[in-house]
Protein backbone atom coordinates (compact mmCIF):
# COMPACT_ATOMS: atom_id res chain seq x y z
CA UNK A 1 0.00 0.00 0.00
CA UNK A 2 1.06 3.50 -1.32
CA UNK A 3 1.16 6.85 -0.20
CA UNK A 4 0.40 8.76 -2.75
CA UNK A 5 -0.20 12.17 -1.65
CA UNK A 6 0.21 14.53 1.50
CA UNK A 7 -1.80 17.38 2.81
CA UNK A 8 0.33 18.51 5.22
CA UNK A 9 -2.82 21.05 7.24
CA UNK A 10 -6.37 20.84 6.58
CA UNK A 11 -8.93 22.86 9.08
CA UNK A 12 -11.77 21.67 7.21
CA UNK A 13 -11.49 17.86 6.68
CA UNK A 14 -11.97 16.81 10.07
CA UNK A 15 -14.43 18.43 11.83
CA UNK A 16 -12.82 19.84 14.93
CA UNK A 17 -9.28 19.06 14.54
CA UNK A 18 -6.38 20.39 13.05
CA UNK A 19 -5.32 17.53 10.41
CA UNK A 20 -3.48 16.26 7.23
CA UNK A 21 -4.44 14.23 4.84
CA UNK A 22 -3.33 11.30 3.16
CA UNK A 23 -3.77 9.64 -0.09
CA UNK A 24 -4.20 6.01 -0.99
CA UNK A 25 -4.69 4.69 -4.59
CA UNK A 26 -6.71 2.48 -6.44
CA UNK A 27 -10.42 2.55 -6.31
CA UNK A 28 -13.25 -0.16 -6.80
CA UNK A 29 -15.46 2.86 -8.52
CA UNK A 30 -15.03 5.27 -11.65
CA UNK A 31 -17.94 7.72 -10.44
CA UNK A 32 -17.63 9.98 -13.82
CA UNK A 33 -17.35 12.86 -11.56
CA UNK A 34 -14.52 11.67 -9.32
CA UNK A 35 -11.85 14.31 -9.23
CA UNK A 36 -8.91 12.40 -7.99
CA UNK A 37 -9.10 10.47 -11.07
CA UNK A 38 -4.86 9.96 -11.41
CA UNK A 39 -5.43 8.00 -7.77
CA UNK A 40 -8.28 6.43 -8.99
CA UNK A 41 -6.96 5.70 -12.66
CA UNK A 42 -2.83 5.74 -12.57
CA UNK A 43 -1.78 5.46 -9.11
CA UNK A 44 1.58 3.71 -10.28
CA UNK A 45 2.26 6.96 -12.62
CA UNK A 46 2.41 9.28 -8.76
CA UNK A 47 5.06 9.32 -6.52
CA UNK A 48 5.32 7.65 -3.45
CA UNK A 49 5.72 9.14 -0.30
CA UNK A 50 7.84 6.31 2.33
CA UNK A 51 6.25 5.31 5.05
CA UNK A 52 9.50 6.19 7.01
CA UNK A 53 8.98 9.32 5.60
CA UNK A 54 5.21 10.26 6.68
CA UNK A 55 5.80 8.68 10.10
CA UNK A 56 8.89 11.30 10.76
CA UNK A 57 6.73 14.27 9.16
CA UNK A 58 3.94 13.13 11.95
CA UNK A 59 6.42 13.20 14.25
CA UNK A 60 7.67 16.70 13.57
CA UNK A 61 3.97 17.81 14.03
CA UNK A 62 3.11 16.36 17.37
CA UNK A 63 1.50 19.03 19.32
CA UNK A 64 0.56 20.68 16.30
CA UNK A 65 -1.60 18.60 14.27
CA UNK A 66 -4.30 16.34 16.23
CA UNK A 67 -5.48 13.90 13.71
CA UNK A 68 -4.74 12.42 10.10
CA UNK A 69 -7.69 11.89 7.13
CA UNK A 70 -7.23 8.97 5.58
CA UNK A 71 -8.77 9.33 1.83
CA UNK A 72 -8.45 8.16 -1.25
CA UNK A 73 -8.79 6.29 -3.94
CA UNK A 74 -10.57 4.13 -1.58
CA UNK A 75 -8.53 3.40 1.12
CA UNK A 76 -10.75 0.20 2.50
CA UNK A 77 -9.18 -1.36 -0.03
CA UNK A 78 -6.04 -2.19 1.46
CA UNK A 79 -5.43 -5.09 3.35
CA UNK A 80 -2.54 -3.15 5.30
CA UNK A 81 -5.02 -0.24 6.00
CA UNK A 82 -5.05 -1.47 9.56
CA UNK A 83 -1.23 -1.85 10.07
CA UNK A 84 -0.87 1.93 8.91
CA UNK A 85 -3.69 3.00 11.29
CA UNK A 86 -1.71 1.36 14.17
CA UNK A 87 1.02 3.51 13.11
CA UNK A 88 -0.72 6.74 12.78
CA UNK A 89 -2.45 5.99 16.55
CA UNK A 90 0.89 4.86 18.34
CA UNK A 91 2.47 8.12 16.90
CA UNK A 92 -0.56 9.35 18.83
CA UNK A 93 -2.79 10.63 16.11
CA UNK A 94 -6.66 10.76 15.71
CA UNK A 95 -7.81 8.81 13.09
CA UNK A 96 -10.64 9.95 10.53
CA UNK A 97 -11.51 7.19 7.65
CA UNK A 98 -13.27 8.80 4.41
CA UNK A 99 -14.90 5.78 2.39
CA UNK A 100 -17.29 5.15 -0.12
CA UNK A 101 -18.72 2.05 1.70
CA UNK A 102 -17.77 -0.50 -0.32
CA UNK A 103 -16.12 -2.52 1.98
CA UNK A 104 -18.39 -3.18 5.55
CA UNK A 105 -15.63 -5.86 6.36
CA UNK A 106 -13.04 -4.23 6.93
CA UNK A 107 -15.20 -0.99 8.20
CA UNK A 108 -16.19 -3.74 10.57
CA UNK A 109 -12.88 -4.43 11.50
CA UNK A 110 -11.81 -0.95 11.99
CA UNK A 111 -14.52 -0.17 14.16
CA UNK A 112 -14.74 -3.46 16.44
CA UNK A 113 -11.09 -2.64 17.40
CA UNK A 114 -11.43 0.94 17.82
CA UNK A 115 -8.93 1.89 15.17
CA UNK A 116 -11.21 4.79 13.69
CA UNK A 117 -12.18 7.98 15.86
CA UNK A 118 -14.59 9.77 12.64
CA UNK A 119 -16.04 8.18 9.69
CA UNK A 120 -17.21 9.81 6.46
CA UNK A 121 -18.99 7.93 4.05
CA UNK A 122 -20.32 8.72 0.46
CA UNK A 123 -23.53 8.79 -0.50
CA UNK A 124 -23.06 8.26 -4.45
CA UNK A 125 -27.00 9.10 -4.83
CA UNK A 126 -30.39 6.72 -4.43
CA UNK A 127 -30.32 3.67 -5.58
CA UNK A 128 -31.96 4.08 -8.55
CA UNK A 129 -29.32 6.25 -10.31
CA UNK A 130 -26.15 4.56 -8.55
CA UNK A 131 -25.03 2.89 -11.61
CA UNK A 132 -25.08 5.80 -13.32
CA UNK A 133 -23.21 7.90 -10.60
CA UNK A 134 -20.73 5.36 -9.28
CA UNK A 135 -19.90 4.06 -13.21
CA UNK A 136 -20.87 0.38 -12.88
CA UNK A 137 -22.89 -2.06 -14.66
CA UNK A 138 -26.19 -2.70 -13.35
CA UNK A 139 -24.82 -5.84 -11.83
CA UNK A 140 -21.85 -5.07 -10.27
CA UNK A 141 -23.75 -2.15 -8.31
CA UNK A 142 -26.29 -4.22 -7.20
CA UNK A 143 -23.98 -6.07 -4.96
CA UNK A 144 -22.42 -2.64 -3.99
CA UNK A 145 -25.67 -1.20 -2.52
CA UNK A 146 -25.72 -4.07 -0.44
CA UNK A 147 -22.36 -3.64 1.08
CA UNK A 148 -23.33 0.08 1.23
CA UNK A 149 -26.20 -0.70 3.39
CA UNK A 150 -24.51 -2.56 5.48
CA UNK A 151 -21.74 0.09 5.97
CA UNK A 152 -24.37 2.51 6.77
CA UNK A 153 -26.20 0.15 9.05
CA UNK A 154 -22.45 -0.35 10.67
CA UNK A 155 -21.72 3.45 11.47
CA UNK A 156 -25.42 4.02 12.26
CA UNK A 157 -24.83 1.29 14.89
CA UNK A 158 -21.49 2.62 15.74
CA UNK A 159 -20.09 4.07 19.21
CA UNK A 160 -18.02 6.92 17.14
CA UNK A 161 -19.12 10.35 15.44
CA UNK A 162 -19.64 9.77 11.69
CA UNK A 163 -20.96 11.59 8.82
CA UNK A 164 -22.76 10.52 5.45
CA UNK A 165 -22.21 12.91 2.33
CA UNK A 166 -23.35 13.61 -1.18
CA UNK A 167 -21.88 15.60 -4.52
CA UNK A 168 -24.50 16.53 -6.19
CA UNK A 169 -23.62 17.12 -9.99
CA UNK A 170 -25.78 18.48 -12.45
CA UNK A 171 -26.30 15.94 -15.37
CA UNK A 172 -26.26 13.26 -12.46
CA UNK A 173 -28.65 13.81 -9.86
CA UNK A 174 -31.87 15.38 -9.53
CA UNK A 175 -34.60 15.40 -6.67
CA UNK A 176 -35.14 11.97 -6.60
CA UNK A 177 -31.77 11.15 -5.74
CA UNK A 178 -32.63 13.12 -2.38
CA UNK A 179 -36.04 11.95 -1.53
CA UNK A 180 -34.46 8.05 -2.15
CA UNK A 181 -31.57 9.43 0.42
CA UNK A 182 -33.43 10.51 2.84
CA UNK A 183 -35.42 7.28 3.28
CA UNK A 184 -32.39 5.56 2.90
CA UNK A 185 -30.12 7.45 5.40
CA UNK A 186 -32.90 8.35 8.16
CA UNK A 187 -31.87 7.92 11.59
CA UNK A 188 -28.19 9.81 10.95
CA UNK A 189 -27.33 12.60 12.47
CA UNK A 190 -25.01 13.99 10.04
CA UNK A 191 -25.35 14.42 5.81
CA UNK A 192 -23.73 16.83 4.20
CA UNK A 193 -24.54 17.98 0.54
CA UNK A 194 -21.96 19.36 -1.45
CA UNK A 195 -21.78 21.00 -4.52
CA UNK A 196 -19.81 19.79 -7.56
CA UNK A 197 -16.67 21.71 -8.61
CA UNK A 198 -14.90 21.54 -12.19
CA UNK A 199 -11.36 20.56 -12.77
CA UNK A 200 -9.04 19.19 -15.15
CA UNK A 201 -8.67 15.95 -12.90
CA UNK A 202 -12.78 14.98 -13.35
CA UNK A 203 -12.31 11.60 -14.28
CA UNK A 204 -14.66 11.41 -17.17
CA UNK A 205 -12.76 13.90 -19.47
CA UNK A 206 -15.42 15.31 -21.99
CA UNK A 207 -18.02 15.32 -19.38
CA UNK A 208 -20.85 18.29 -19.28
CA UNK A 209 -21.76 17.97 -15.26
CA UNK A 210 -21.68 21.48 -13.74
CA UNK A 211 -22.62 22.39 -10.45
CA UNK A 212 -25.77 23.41 -9.32
CA UNK A 213 -27.07 26.76 -7.66
CA UNK A 214 -27.22 27.78 -4.74
CA UNK A 215 -30.99 27.86 -4.91
CA UNK A 216 -31.22 24.52 -6.50
CA UNK A 217 -28.84 23.04 -3.58
CA UNK A 218 -30.51 24.56 -1.07
CA UNK A 219 -33.81 23.29 -2.45
CA UNK A 220 -32.36 19.55 -2.13
CA UNK A 221 -31.56 20.56 1.34
CA UNK A 222 -35.13 21.20 2.19
CA UNK A 223 -36.24 17.78 0.70
CA UNK A 224 -33.45 15.67 2.75
CA UNK A 225 -34.22 18.00 6.15
CA UNK A 226 -37.64 16.56 6.40
CA UNK A 227 -36.36 13.58 6.98
CA UNK A 228 -32.27 14.38 8.80
CA UNK A 229 -33.02 17.37 10.24
CA UNK A 230 -29.70 18.62 10.93
CA UNK A 231 -28.56 18.05 7.54
CA UNK A 232 -26.31 20.61 6.00
CA UNK A 233 -24.94 21.96 3.22
CA UNK A 234 -21.28 22.03 2.73
CA UNK A 235 -18.72 24.13 0.95
CA UNK A 236 -21.38 26.62 -0.53
S1 LIG B 1 -15.21 9.70 -6.20
FE1 LIG B 1 -15.70 7.56 -6.77
S2 LIG B 1 -14.06 6.90 -8.15
FE2 LIG B 1 -13.34 8.75 -7.09
S3 LIG B 1 -12.23 7.98 -5.32
FE3 LIG B 1 -14.31 8.37 -4.62
S4 LIG B 1 -15.39 6.44 -4.87
FE4 LIG B 1 -13.50 6.30 -6.07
Amino acid sequence: MKILGLQKLTLLDYPGYVAAIIFLGGCNLRCPFCQNSSLVLTPDSLPEISHDEFMSFLKKRSGILEGVCITGGEPTLHAQLPDLIRDIRNAGYLVKLDTNGSNPEMLQFLLKEGMIDYAAMDIKAGPAHYAKVCGLSEEKTADLLEKVDQSIKLLKNSAIPYEFRTTAVRGLHDDSDFLEIREWISGCKYYYLQNFRDCPEVLLPDHSFSAFSQKEMEHFLELVQLRIPEAALRGI
